[in-house]
């Protein structure tokens, strides 16, 4: 067989300042027909898990672009249009191809464009026809469109909050698809649509049992597939919420009826699903009180990178200052001029810096202070949840009154201790640790935290569900609506 693979990724939070432009691809992460032969990166694993299944089975690969861009705010029309037509481009000189296989996000905005994915899938299938099987690997965050579901053949969402099931989606994907093209399955898909919004890590209880139930759904009495989507709650699309795709072999109502029963039960657990969060206030109480050898972790949630966010919120950082707390890690804080300075000056140089508050409206203030550069980096980098490494650039930690943070030349949220502890920033001696990040932070700091705590600052994907300024949904969603 033929098998076309490609990867597109972003997540556009329409409420963010930064917009995404071509070059927030191609700087990043970008290749093409080559993207499965490098590094594991964010565009890479599902196409190195379909180039690597492929080959075992003797089939052959064409692949074009895999690219991803840190979420920020919509996409430019052109750079959208650009990256799609690469793929389209590759497609039409592939032809024929007996099956194609997608990496894509599913929350991609683009100036005119409500639903990237709906609309590159609705043309993949022009392209390839009818009979052509495709299959989509998304993110759990993503918009679920009737576009997408009825250009698609087989459609699977990561099950994992945090993100760590990239690969086994992948390869989930490429089985069902594999099977469906050599008629062993006969996808039918059902959703149902929870009308609810929120995040829900899957750490926790009840998530955590819900994942393993649908898991154990899965391949057996006739069922594929089973994905919740979380949806992404930031951008301001007609099909933003949570839903329940089933794929069955066949049978058109045991599907709707497995889905439906399954949102149903999701539906029913809102309430306990519900992430707690702590005010800045709440959670800085708790790092005083802290005496634990071990700090207290908390998430900066509303100035998460990978939400879209600039990452340069002051809310917390200021709020710390004010209340004179010490021995208090804050990170990272995307401010380039900043690191700069901090090179300039050298490790040990102290000087007074403007940190932060400066890329929009959420970000607060500025905040200025007398720092003491302790640690410098010419390339620093994280591990990510899946062992590569992540990149952000030059950066700089300094220390402010016993505050110590973090500064980044790229945006990036915080994965792992590393972002601290490789740049000189030790966590064990510290009572507090501040993470902007909503969850990918979690697995990694679980083991060297006293507690875990997410916390709602201000800033542009605050928690607050019920006052997101949509202007496109159109149904009552919970917790803005009981209905
Ligand atoms: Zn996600």
């Amino acid at each position: 067989m033929r098998i076309f693979i490609a990867s597109l990724v972003t997540e556009t939070n329409t409420f963010s300042p930064i917009p995404t432009s071509l070059r927030s691809f191609t700087n990043l992460d970008y290749s093409r027909r080559d993207g499965s032969l490098g590094p594991d990166r964010g565009s890479s694993r599902a196409l190195q898990e379909w180039r690597r299944a492929a080959e075992q089975g003797g089939h052959e690969i064409v692949e074009s672009i895999s690219t991803y861009a840190q979420p920020a705010g919509t996409t430019v029309r052109a750079a959208y249009e650009e990256l799609r037509d690469y793929i389209l481009d590759d497609l039409s000189k592939a032809q024929p191809v007996d099956v194609v296989l997608l990496d894509l996000h599913g929350a991609m905005i683009a100036d005119g464009y409500d639903d990237c994915e709906g609309d590159l899938i609705t043309r993949t299938r022009a392209v390839v026809g009818p009979d052509v099987m495709i299959g989509v690997e998304l993110d759990l965050h993503c918009h679920l469109t009737e576009a997408m579901v009825a250009g698609a053949d087989i459609v699977v969402t990561y099950k994992e909050y945090p993100h760590t099931d990239i690969r086994e989606c992948a390869r989930e994907v490429y089985g069902l698809t594999m099977a469906a093209s050599q008629g062993t399955l006969k996808p039918v898909k059902a959703v149902h649509d929870c009308r609810m919004i929120g995040l829900w890590p899957t750490t926790r209880e009840p998530v955590r049992s819900f994942v393993e139930r649908m898991r154990a759904l899965e391949g057996k009495n006739g069922i594929a597939s089973v994905s919740l989507i979380h949806g992404f709650p930031w951008g301001d699309v007609a099909d933003v919420g949570a839903k329940v795709l089933v794929i069955a072999n066949g049978d058109q109502a045991q599907a709707e009826a497995l889905a439906r029963q399954l949102g149903a039960e999701f539906w029913a657990m809102r309430e306990e699903a519900r992430t707690p969060y702590l005010t800045v206030d709440e959670a800085l109480a708790r790092v005083r009180a802290n005496s634990a050898k071990a700090p207290i972790v908390l998430a900066d949630v509303a100035d998460n990178a990978g939400g879209g966010a600039a990452s340069d919120s002051t809310a917390i950082l200021q709020r710390v200052l004010d209340l004179g707390l010490r021995e208090i890690a804050l990170g990272c804080f995307w401010d380039p001029v900043a690191v700069q300075m901090c090179f300039g000056a050298g490790i040990g140089a102290t000087l007074a810096l403007r940190i932060g508050g400066k890329v929009g409206e959420h970000s607060g203030q500025p905040v200025d202070v007398l720092a003491t550069v302790r640690g410098l980096c010419p390339d620093h980098k994280q591990p990510g949840n899946s062992g590569s490494q992540w990149p952000l650039g030059p950066s700089a930690y300094i220390e402010t009154r016993g505050v110590h943070i973090i500064l980044s030349t790229i945006r990036e949220q915080v994965f792992s201790p590393e972002l601290f502890t490789d740049i000189g920033c030790a966590m064990s001696d510290k009572r507090g640790v501040v993470v902007k990040s909503s969850q990918h932070f979690y697995n990694s700091f679980e083991p060297i935290a006293a507690e875990i705590h997410y916390v709602a600052a201000s800033g542009p994907i605050s928690p607050d569900f019920t006052q997101i300024p949509y202007t496109k949904v159109q149904r009552p969603l919970w917790p803005r609506s009981e209905a």
